[in-house]
């Protein structure tokens, strides 16, 4: 569909011999909460690592916006819109949490190396604008009053918090959360899930993988249910909790 925001054609992601996303098509329309779900080993951070650009598709086309992304570099891809968090948390524990943002605004900057080296006026300029956006998302998210503590030191739900908003900085169009609420207290988890729904309101559109099922059922859209690389259905959370062959897949059966 042409007015799509993301469109998976085809895809095909093989490890020496193991199929890890087979055969994969899926549209994600702007402004949608889309879930992807799955037993461990399903396919979801492969497809993921696709679109951000991290994993080559054994072949297969992904569409951004009207234009074909599988061939670009994952900083293209970033400029573009596209960010991401990790499943396994990526904060840099020696850096400040303001810095951390900071780095996710820089995927966007303009600036060059030249640039960074001579330390121009509208350099210094655009590094304040980027200090004043990443202190604008730290206010947003309750971090504010720790942006000089190093990164290490937040608690681990801060740090998932952290992750999220240095996504945010490079402000994207499509946001791709892998596990955004894994290891977190129920209760952490729903502010997370809070998190998603204001910045969904707001129109971001986003791809979420989550193993917490409370928190898919109740923010997504569309679900995509994926077993060993294979989309086995596709729904709202209604026609996804009732289809037997998810209920098989999670089952062991
Ligand atoms: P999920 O995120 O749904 O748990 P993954 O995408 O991580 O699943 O993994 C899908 C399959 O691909 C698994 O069998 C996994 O072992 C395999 N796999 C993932 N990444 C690699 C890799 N870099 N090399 C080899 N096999 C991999
Ligand atoms: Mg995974």
């Amino acid at each position: 569909m042409s007015d799509s925001l993301l469109r998976v054609e085809s895809l095909n992601c093989y490890f020496a011999g193991l199929r890890a996303v087979a055969e994969l098509s899926f549209d994600v329309q702007p402004g949608e909460i889309k879930a992807v779900i799955g037993p461990n080993g399903a396919g979801k951070s492969t497809l993921f690592n696709m679109i951000a650009g991290v994993t080559r598709p054994t072949s297969g086309e992904i569409w951004f916006d009207g234009s074909r992304i599988d061939n670009l570099p994952t900083f293209r891809r970033a400029r573009l819109g596209i960010a991401r968090t990790f499943q396994n948390l990526q904060i840099f524990r020696e850096m400040t949490v303001l810095e951390n943002v900071m780095v996710g605004r820089h995927m966007q900057g303009q600036s060059s190396v030249m640039g960074a080296l001579l330390y121009t006026p509208a350099l210094r300029a655009e590094n304040r604008a980027m200090t004043e956006t990443a202190l604008d998302l730290l206010a947003r998210f309750e971090l504010d009053t720790k942006a000089q503590v190093l990164a290490g030191d937040l608690s681990f739900g801060q740090m998932k918090v952290l992750e999220l908003a240095r996504a945010l900085a490079s402000k994207p169009r499509l946001l791709l959360l892998d596990e955004p609420a894994a290891g977190l207290p129920q209760a952490e988890a729903e502010h997370i899930g809070q998190i998603i729904t204001a910045l969904n309101r707001d129109g971001m559109t986003v791809l979420l993988v989550e193993h917490n099922m409370r928190m898919v059922m109740s923010l997504s859209h569309d679900i995509l249910v994926l077993n060993n690389g294979l989309r086995i259905a596709e729904g709202d959370a209604d026609h996804v909790r009732r289809h037997p062959d998810v209920l098989a897949a999670y089952l062991g059966d």
